[in-house]
């Protein structure tokens, strides 16, 4: 090894090391630098050896620390690693420096100099303030999507690695009454209806292998409360971090589900409503056929008739529907004699049922209106057919027509005593294929009041209702 001595400059070595070494007597007085940090400082060797003290390469700050801990730890310890000083240097030299230094003693312990070591770290400040600005930047960018996600309607949540739920908008803490540090998952799976738990987890098992996004329909409640229909989308993230596995959101869909169910329920009804009188007229035709007696002829044709009106009724109601989804409730508008119309809804709705008597209170004799003649009479007849249905072992049903002070509306009024309806079901029963479910035994299609209030409504007003359960109900509404 020897022989390669030669070959090996260490004095070119400590003179150009990518690191300033500077040595200095114990009072500070600088005896011996390398290039290198002359070169950082833009000092003349000439000018610091001998002459210059270290302390005066220090900031002011720099010098108290220095000569408060520096020197003290070096005369005890023998050295001291990695302190952190602003060096400064000739002109605007200066530089963040890391230093550490060792101790030449004597075999008293005294010291005789001090070996340091500098370190430039102005690259690696400038990249721990880069680390700290994207951290910075990652949490704003955290506390956006949280505030984002705080003010969405939809229940937001993110699963880590492990199927631990971490995150969970505000929205989500409210509708299941979470906090923070609670043991979120499984609080979430006992939300879920018990029977869309199991397609959960058989599909889960699948797409936790297959990464694909998982789209369902799920319930979401308690038994005591009730199951709200959601529906789901979990997505697989794909994040550096680590700690986001699965990003999910639910939207509530529970309208569209119960008018979807409502729909289907209401096929199922209408199919049974439009057999039963073409079974009982083919009947009628049967026996007809037959032959009969004579004198049982006009009443056997007036059933046959009734029959025939109440299907006319109900594809009726079919195709007002479907004129009202098509926004195509055209107006026939005309001035027509309020009294006499009254008097005809009443024969009409008479005509249907023996079981109650339709009284009149009006004030409107000489009252002409100016509306649809057809289709108020169409709402007059609902309201008072209602009326009589809804109020089973009543006898009667009433009529109001009253001039309201300013002269210029009429208020038409329909009071029953019957049933009467909770409240929690006066906005609901407007609504297409609404029916109550207490009331369900009695004939309908849940499509009456919505029919009346989409007329109303095309005419410029609208029904109200006063009702109070097991005492009765008015249907209200003004024509101008
Ligand atoms: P339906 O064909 O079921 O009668 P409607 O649209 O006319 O349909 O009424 C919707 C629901 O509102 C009914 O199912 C019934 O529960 C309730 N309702 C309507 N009118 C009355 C009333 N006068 N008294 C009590 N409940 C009523």
């Amino acid at each position: 090894m020897n022989n390669f001595e030669h070959l090996i400059d260490t004095e070119q070595i400590y003179q150009h090391a990518p690191s300033g070494y500077l040595s200095m007597l114990p009072d500070g007085t600088i005896i011996k630098i390398n290039q290198t940090l002359l070169d950082w400082l833009g000092y003349q060797r000439e000018n610091v050896i001998g002459k210059l003290n270290f302390s005066s390469l220090l900031s002011k700050g720099g010098a108290i620390h220095y000569e408060m801990f520096f020197r003290p730890m070096v005369s005890v310890n023998g050295n001291i690693k990695e302190l952190n000083y602003e060096l400064i240097g000739a002109g605007d030299k200066n530089f963040p420096a890391l230093i550490s230094a060792n101790g030449v003693m004597d075999e008293n312990r005294k010291l005789l100099a001090v070996n340091m070591v500098i370190t430039d770290i102005t690259q690696r400040n400038l990249y721990e303030k880069e680390l700290l600005s994207a951290k910075n930047k990652l949490q704003s960018e955290k506390t956006r999507f949280e505030l984002l996600a705080d003010l969405s309607e939809e229940l937001i949540w993110t699963v880590d690695y492990h199927g631990e739920v971490n995150y969970f908008n505000g929205r989500m803490s409210r509708y299941f009454n979470l906090s923070r540090g609670d043991a979120v998952t499984s609080i979430l799976f006992q939300h879920i209806h018990p029977e869309d738990r199991r397609k959960l987890m058989q599909a889960w098992h699948g797409t936790d292998k297959t990464l694909d996004p998982y789209i369902n329909r799920l319930r979401f409640g308690s038994e005591q409360k009730g199951y709200e229909w959601f529906e789901v989308h979990l997505i697989a993230v794909n994040d550096l971090a680590g700690d986001i596995r699965w990003f999910g959101t639910a939207n509530s869909i529970n309208h569209l589900m119960m008018t979807i169910e409502r729909k289907d329920e209401f096929i199922h009804i209408a199919s049974h409503e439009l057999n039963t009188p073409v079974t009982v007229l083919k009947g009628f035709l049967q026996l007809m056929k037959y032959g009969l007696p004579a004198e049982n002829m006009n009443n056997f044709i007036s059933k046959c008739l009734a029959t025939v009106n109440y299907f006319q009724f109900l594809i009726g109601s079919l195709l007002n529907v479907s004129v009202i989804n098509s926004g195509e409730l055209v107006l026939n508008i005309s001035s027509f004699s309020l009294a006499e119309l009254l008097l005809s809804c009443i024969e009409q709705a008479s005509a249907l049922s023996n079981s109650h008597t339709i009284l009149l209170q009006s004030n409107v004799d000489k009252i002409f209106v100016t509306a649809d003649k057809e289709r108020i009479t169409q709402v007059i007849i609902n309201l008072l057919n209602n009326a009589i249905k809804y109020s089973p072992g009543k006898k009667e049903v009433l009529l109001m027509a009253t001039l309201l002070p300013d002269q210029h509306q009429v208020a038409i009024a329909v009071k029953d005593y019957g049933v009467g309806i909770a409240t929690d079901q006066l906005d609901k029963i407007f609504e297409k294929y609404y029916r109550i479910r207490e009331t369900q035994s009695i004939k309908g299609l849940g499509l009456g009041l919505y029919i009346t209030q989409n007329i109303l409504m095309a005419h410029g007003t609208r029904l109200n209702v006063e009702t109070k359960l097991g005492e009765g109900s008015t249907f209200s509404f003004i024509i101008p």
